[in-house]
């Protein structure tokens, strides 16, 4: 997570430098919004991953949080992203924007200032390509997801990542790779920073996205199987209907594709990554490098650096 500079509202800063003062609001009360974009290298050069569908999900995250007259707008947070590509020469990486609030500590939003950082690194998928290639084991966490009327969900806000963060790690010390959290009604919602699908019996299963976050990558995925012919369906899934299904699988920009291989001890399927999921990690990991039928819809190429 290493990088020469960090783009702050508008400078380079290096990345030494890059701090935040210890009484911002956004330390305090989770009240930042973030977002987690990829960019891959192609043949025809570095490109952002559906770039303008991550800033739009990062404003609308601010909408959701009611910032008012936040003050950076799409194409500008969009060069931004290519400016901290250029800054750092990087060409493969991992991108995170992050809007967090500065001024007097205290719980009225309008006080404050909204500010922005775009920080890029190197970074390999987030739960190892060994993980792609064999799967995972995963557990079905005691914790629930957040309510719609308590966190809203269609935000990437940094405060709800606290109950990611609790269960991530009670799985992690369990010897579990990652975790199912469920809704607050008992159905499956998604993970700590995944969406889930399930395929049983040549059907594509996928929780619908009223309490989940509405995954880029859950959307890519849903298309490109589409393409492959296999039918998707939105409904809502049961932590017995994964046990028994024949794949499973999680989404993420961070993570991409991942085969979930156990489930609470039990084998899905075969106990193998499924056909399934493997055509599709193989469609997903064509389109970002620029080699699928939709890669020029969704990738944004880097422009070359301005001499100037
Ligand atoms: N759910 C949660 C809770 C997440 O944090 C993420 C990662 N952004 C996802 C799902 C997957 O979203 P995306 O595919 O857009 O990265």
């Amino acid at each position: 997570m290493k990088s020469d500079f960090i783009w702050m509202d508008g400078e380079m800063v290096p990345f030494a430098e890059a701090n935040v003062h210890v009484l911002a609001p956004t330390l305090h009360y989770g009240v930042g919004v973030f977002e987690g974009i990829r960019s891959y290298q192609t043949p025809n050069g570095p490109a952002v991953f559906r770039l303008r569908d991550h800033v739009q999900r990062f404003l609308d995250s601010i909408q959701v949080l009611g910032v008012l007259d936040y003050p950076h707008s799409l194409p500008e947070i969009q060069q931004a992203v290519f400016d901290t590509i250029h800054a750092n020469g990087l060409t493969e990486c991992y991108i995170r924007p992050i809007m967090y609030l500065d001024g007097p500590l205290g719980l009225n939003i309008d006080l404050s200032t909204p500010k922005l950082a775009i920080a890029a690194w190197e970074w390999g998928p987030y739960l190892g390509a060994e993980a792609q290639i064999s799967g995972i084991h995963m557990m079905v966490a005691s914790l629930s997801r957040l309510h719609p009327n308590v966190n809203m969900t269609k935000s990437k806000i940094t405060g709800n990542y606290a109950n990611s963060m609790m269960v991530k790690s009670i799985a992690l010390r369990s010897g579990y790779d990652e975790a199912v959290i469920l809704d607050t009604a008992g159905y499956v919602a998604e993970c700590t920073g995944e969406n889930i699908f399930m395929v049983r019996n040549g059907i594509m299963y996928t929780p619908p996205t009223a309490s989940v976050l509405e995954g880029l990558t859950r959307d890519t995925v849903i298309k490109l199987a589409t393409d492959l012919g296999i039918p998707v369906a939105e409904e809502m899934i049961t932590r017995d209907q994964l046990y028994i299904a024949d794949e499973v699988f999680i989404t993420g920009t961070a993570a991409e594709i991942v085969p979930a291989v156990k489930i609470d001890y039990r084998e899905i399927g075969t106990g193998r990554p499924g056909e399934v999921v493997e055509s599709l990690l193989k469609s997903y990991l064509d389109t970002v490098h620029g080699q699928g039928k939709r890669s020029d819809e969704w990738l944004e190429y880097v422009p070359a650096k301005n001499p100037g």
